[in-house]
């Protein structure tokens, strides 16, 4: 059975066995067998972090002509407001107007855990219809009903024929899982439930015949290019123009794709993954039930990952000629003007941190950039990433790898002892680098360039410039202090982590 039968998608350690507990190097984790879930055993310390719902809703904040309407606590939703910029300027340059991420919630409380709160919900998702009048109203539950045992599902089969919007039911109870990337997997769960099916007026349009074959000719020439928000819109013009290039047309998916309109996802030739942690399961669902075929493997970031990843793509049409003009063209132009570049970044220390696959393919992109990768932190764990990890063990000396939902403590104590020249992590998870005096870079920002080859130039340039003065950092860490003492800098790093036996890692 499909998991798009159930109500729900599984949670990644259970469909893919990823972790999210690991303190090692690479060649410690090269001699593990291939695929196995690591030492995912628990930490007998953690801090804080963040849960599915943060992805979640910015994925789905994004959906134009949409009501995202949270079911659970107050709280739960506020992270929306750090993304409301995102989509403001998302939907501006994408769809040419400012558009405010709209959500409510059914801010349930003591009274509500006790009585129950479909009633709530059912009310909000009516009132929601009536004052915004949206195409789709999604239904983000939270942990509150997930321990209640709201079923939220049943409410929107009752409400649906009661409201023009359809409704969209979306798993993120935070409770479930500690690998946020399940996220993905919950929105595109009920993306695939609710909204592909091709709307009947235009499945009855008749087209007289050349029309028709223009039509055909021009869907068996469109790639589905996926991106859950790790690309801002400079990163997609990037790829549509090596696409374009090869001739194809792009279809970029989901965010900011219109609700009524994902439905043309289904009739497209290929999809293309820009990142393997984020779209597998939609690709095997997309291709066992519309029969369109998926590439993931690499992340197009870095001059050879760019180039892999176009290569791929250009194999499945039969353009591999005309790819290798591209390709070689563009790293031609692309060698020239980092030549002034990358003496600033030789033999530079650098530790990257972000979610797997992006934090292995930058630091591939920064060896070729010269500098030395001495530490990786990945959120999770999975298969994926084995041909992303092979390749750096190739170019680069061994290095640590601390696979940990963020766990800031374990953080500081490697940057004390590996003391890297440059930090490259998340613009909320810089902090503690800088409070080291440690220089830092976003891993991520939707404004700025990353991907493709132009995104090798515009961060070789962005890190040029930060390295020729990190004075600003430096006197930070002279007035600030990180919350740990110094006895825990002297102890082993990974000393928290647990094995699966419940004994310390020696
Ligand atoms: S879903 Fe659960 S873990 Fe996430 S913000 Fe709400 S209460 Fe917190």
């Amino acid at each position: 059975m499909s998991y798009f039968e159930q109500k729900e998608p599984p949670k990644r350690e259970d469909r893919l066995k990823a972790c999210i507990t690991f303190g090692g190097t690479i060649c410690g984790l090269a001699n593990r067998p291939k695929g196995s879930c690591l030492d995912d055993g628990e930490r007998g310390f953690t801090q804080g972090s963040i849960c599915l719902l943060l992805p979640g809703l910015a994925m789905i904040n994004s959906l134009p002509d949409s009501v995202v309407l949270v079911h659970g606590a107050i709280g739960c939703g506020s992270s929306t407001h750090g993304q409301n910029a995102n989509i403001r300027v998302g939907s501006n340059i994408r769809q040419g107007k400012v558009k405010d991420a709209l959500w409510l919630s059914t801010a349930l409380n003591e009274s509500d855990v006790i009585n129950g709160g479909e009633d709530k919900l059912e009310a909000a998702i009516q009132e929601a219809d009536r004052r915004y009048r949206p195409s789709s109203i999604i239904v983000v539950a939270g942990c509150v009903p997930g321990i209640i045992g709201d079923d939220i599902d049943g409410v929107a089969a009752r409400v649906q024929p009661q409201v023009n919007a359809t409704i969209l039911p979306v798993h993120c109870e935070g409770f479930k899982t500690k690998i946020w990337a399940t996220a993905y997997d919950a929105v595109y769960h009920s993306i695939g439930r609710n909204l592909l099916k091709e709307p009947k007026e235009y499945g009855n349009v008749v087209v007289d015949e050349l029309e028709e074959l223009k039509e055909k000719q021009r869907r068996s020439r469109t790639v589905n290019l996926m991106n859950v928000t790790s690309m801002g819109r400079v990163d997609e013009l990037e790829l549509e123009r090596l696409l374009r290039a090869l001739g194809l047309e792009v279809n970029i998916f989901p965010v900011f794709a219109h609700p009524e309109e994902m439905y043309k996802a289904t009739q497209a030739a290929l999809s293309i993954s820009t990142c393997p942690t984020h779209d597998d399961y939609f690709l095997k669902h997309l291709h066992e039930k519309y029969g369109v075929p998926y590439i993931i493997k690499h992340m197009p970031i870095g001059i050879e990952n760019t180039s892999l990843w176009l290569r791929d793509v250009a194999a499945f049409f039969g353009l591999e000629e005309q790819a290798e003009k591209i390709i070689a063209e563009e790293v031609r132009e692309l060698e020239a003007a980092l030549e002034e570049l990358k003496p600033a970044f030789a033999g530079k220390k650098v530790f990257i941190s972000a979610g797997e696959f992006r934090a292995l393919a930058t630091g591939n992109q920064l060896a070729e950039l010269g500098f030395e990768v001495v530490g990786i932190r990945s959120f999770h764990h999975d298969e994926f990433a084995e041909v992303e990890y092979e390749k750096l063990a190739a170019r680069n000396k061994d290095f640590v790898v601390d696979i940990a939902n963020v766990q800031p403590f374990e953080e500081a104590n490697l940057l004390k002892k590996l003391k890297p020249d440059l930090f490259l992590g998340h613009h909320a998870g810089n902090g503690t680098a800088s409070k080291l005096g440690i220089a830092t870079h976003v891993i991520y920002n939707t404004g700025l360039s990353y991907i493709g080859y132009q995104g090798v130039y515009e961060i070789g340039r962005r890190l040029y410039r930060q390295l020729k003065n990190t004075t600003f950092n430096k006197k930070l860490s002279k007035h600030v202090r990180l919350p740990y003492k110094e006895q825990w800098y002297q102890e082993d790093t990974f000393k928290y982590i647990n094995s699966r036996g419940g004994e310390v890692n020696e």
